[in-house]
């Protein structure tokens, strides 16, 4: 074998993640979310939807930042339907896109039942075949196609589906077990089966319906890389996602890196689990939804230890009860929390506070001018976020006030 496979990480908290039912994030909050991704060196995030009218000027002022080098090297990929419309829309309102993942559905149950004839076997595949051409006449650079519902898809279908989809062009297929009911053993099998039949790179999209997520996922990267084929696995920050959720981004990296059996397979070597800590505690805030106590290797307990022969191993050696280390994940900080008094910045904010807020924040303005401009800015963050700003997002707007602008900005 002359190709080395290699495991990456396609994070879509942006896209999976807030779709989901009852929590969401503010455009800031998704530039968060994607310049703490790259800073984990994670390989692309999956940043929201091309055809979304209020997503239009968050997407262009995040690959404005992409181009700037601020969000580099991670792709910033937009999600949409594999139509030859939403191919068109997409790259009239995002024309910098340049990573794709076109979305459309496989199983008999979705072309019968939700199609309703609209769209049979046959005009599925056409339709997928003139977007993916589209998408890469209009610029598009990395194509995914997602066969939705394909764990419930036929196999023999599945092929075709996909030898058509590689031969259009497409970079890579997405597997997606959308109901969350494929096991290790059958995403194995059956990921295993489709890329002995066609040689292409597999994305792994899973869900959290049977508690089997990350294991499916690893499963699923498992049999392309047996294969001899780079695998991509879907993650949330936290495990957010439709339903139950999607794949935990740090569960699958710890799951790579410790598993048993895992120590042939490579993880992209880009990935930082340093940022872990981070990235965790701003999406939780950033969501409203709390790491639950026994989270691995985020969860307040994941490396607290109370009864006596575990408090006792773990102080004599930590590897008695630890299987990685909390430095690791980028725990072990004090966190300095202010007891006395405190300014803030809100909505109705002043100069004089608003200054010694970022005067705390070591953050210097050039002159009265452009204090007053971010200011300006800082109260239009609050009113977007409708809760306190976390340090990193003062500063964010310090640094690219007129990145911040263009996001803050939404005409119904
Ligand atoms: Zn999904």
């Amino acid at each position: 074998m002359t190709h080395k496979p290699k495991i990456y990480i396609i994070d879509v908290t942006n896209r999976d993640g807030v779709q989901t039912s009852r929590i969401c994030l503010s455009k800031l909050e998704k530039t968060m979310i994607n310049l703490y991704l790259n800073e984990m060196g994670v390989f692309q995030s999956e940043f929201g939807f091309p055809v979304t009218h209020h997503e239009t000027n968050y997407l262009n002022a995040n690959l404005e930042l992409a181009k700037k080098g601020v969000l580099s090297p991670v792709r910033l990929g937009g999600w949409l339907r594999a139509t030859r419309d939403d191919v068109r829309n997409a790259f009239k309102l995002v024309p910098g896109i340049k990573h794709v993942n076109l979305s459309i559905s496989t199983s008999e149950q979705m072309i019968l039942h939700k199609f309703k004839g609209k769209l049979d076997h046959g005009s599925v595949i056409k339709e997928m075949v003139e977007s993916v051409k589209d998408a890469r006449k209009s610029g598009a650079e990395s194509i995914g196609v997602n066969a939705e519902d394909a764990s419930r898809t036929k196999m023999d279908y599945l092929i075709e589906f996909s030898r058509a989809a590689k031969e259009a062009g497409a970079d890579r297929i997405r597997y997606c077990d959308t109901l969350g009911c494929d096991t290790p053993f059958t995403i194995y099998e059956r990921i295993r089966h489709l890329l002995e039949e066609v040689r292409i790179p597999i994305e792994v999209h899973c869900h959290n319906d049977l508690g089997l997520v990350v294991a499916n996922s690893i499963a699923g990267a498992k049999a392309a890389c047996d294969c001899g084929l780079d695998a991509y696995i879907n993650t949330c920050v936290n495990g957010m996602g439709e339903r139950a959720g999607n794949a935990d981004l740090v569960s699958v990296i710890l799951a790579i890196k410790y598993g048993n059996g895992m120590q042939d397979y490579s993880l992209d070597e880009k990935i930082d689990l340093k940022m872990a800590w981070k990235i965790c505690k701003y999406a939780s805030y950033a969501f409203g939804v709390p790491i639950p106590i026994n989270q691995p290797g985020v969860g307040a307990n994941a490396f607290a230890h109370e009864s006596g022969i575990h408090a006792d191993g773990a102080l004599k050696d930590r590897r008695n009860y630890e299987l990685y280390d909390f430095e690791e994940l980028g725990r072990g900080g004090p966190e300095i929390i202010e007891t006395g008094r405190k300014i803030t910045a809100g909505e109705y904010s002043g100069i004089k506070g608003f200054r010694n807020v970022y005067e705390k924040l070591e953050v210097v303005f050039r002159d009265d001018q452009e204090a007053t401009q971010v200011l300006e800015l800082v109260r239009y963050a609050n009113v977007h976020n409708q809760k306190p700003l976390v340090d990193d997002e003062l500063k964010f707007i310090a640094k690219y006030p007129e990145i911040a602008r263009k996001i803050f900005a939404m005409i119904p």
